[in-house]
């Protein structure tokens, strides 16, 4: 079985053009300007820059790399191929320090990429799922951040994190919340989850009431030492966080608590395009790839 990475678009610039023009622009190219898709040619010449376009109708150029996490970036895009590959398949995540190592980048360059990648993997406003008498799981739990620049005891906080799984799909949600109260969580729950479906919880206050809400709701004592009843449980949606967790702990240490919703969108990305689900690796970087159109970055520096 050959590698993966032996593809040809993870080392030929030409080919990983195309590659991605392919997953950009599946019905041909789009001009980023005008949205026009006739009269577009493709730039021929040697001192034409790679993938440039030209559109006949607002007779401006443009290539596939506008209007993504691509734009205003020098780093070549199959190198932003491998990186996409490295961290859509690692399941806990790779720091910046490791994908700066592994693609010969400076670490500000591989920061920078890691952010716009998972920009890439977060998903816009869902529509609500579970439904037709299937499970949601729900629960929360803090997670250690960093407040500010200076690693002083004091500059560290627990931030409330909110997931909700869907155990029929096996799909994820997280969301950063100001506090783990009924008054930041409820609006969350009520306008991610399908009315007709069962809430699954431990017993904290936070939940009670919910089954006015929905179809039913389940709870479990864990102070009981009860860890679920059949269909009572909250094993799923625990099973999630300890990824995450992990990955926090394990990789991504010292990340700031402005990016955490970016982290968690890292996690849900990868959660939701899972092995188990039937997705592999190459499915998954491709996933991904369909994500980076209007995610541009506005940070100041560019890679
Ligand atoms: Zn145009």
């Amino acid at each position: 079985m050959a590698s993966v990475l032996s593809a040809k678009h993870y080392h030929n610039e030409d080919a990983a053009f195309a590659y991605v023009e392919r997953h950009v622009w599946p019905n041909g190219p789009t001009c980023p300007h005008c949205g026009g898709v006739e009269r577009i040619s493709k730039m021929e010449g040697k001192a034409t820059r790679k993938g440039l376009h030209k559109c006949y109708q607002c007779r401006k150029q443009f290539t596939v790399r506008q209007g993504t996490i691509f734009e205003s970036s020098h780093v070549p895009l199959h190198i932003w191929l491998q990186a996409i590959f490295f961290v859509a398949g690692s399941k806990k995540g790779i720091s910046s320090h490791q994908l700066a190592r592994t693609l010969g980048l400076t670490v500000k360059t591989a920061w920078f990429m890691s952010h716009r990648i998972r920009e890439a993997m977060r998903s816009g406003q869902l529509a609500p799922f579970g439904g037709e008498g299937s499970v949601v799981e729900v629960d929360e739990t803090f997670i250690g951040m960093r407040k500010g620049a200076v690693r002083t005891h004091a500059a560290w906080h627990k931030m409330p994190v909110l997931a909700l799984v869907h155990r029929e799909s096996g799909q994820a949600r997280s969301f950063v919340v100001d506090k783990a109260t009924r008054e930041f969580i409820m609006p969350i729950v009520q306008a991610n989850v399908d009315r007709e479906t069962y809430i699954m919880t431990d017993e904290s206050r936070i939940y009670t009431g919910v089954h006015f809400k929905f179809l039913g709701h389940g709870t479990v004592n864990h102070h009981a030492g009860e860890y679920g009843r059949g269909r009572i449980h909250t094993n799923t949606v625990e099973g999630y966080f300890s990824i995450f967790k992990r990955g926090m702990k394990g990789v991504y240490q010292w990340c700031a608590e402005k990016h955490l919703h970016r982290y968690l969108a890292e996690y849900d990305f990868r959660y939701n395009n899972r092995a188990a689900l039937g997705c592999n690796d190459t499915d998954r970087a491709d996933a991904l790839l369909r994500g980076i159109v209007g995610k541009r970055l506005t940070y100041k520096a560019c890679v």
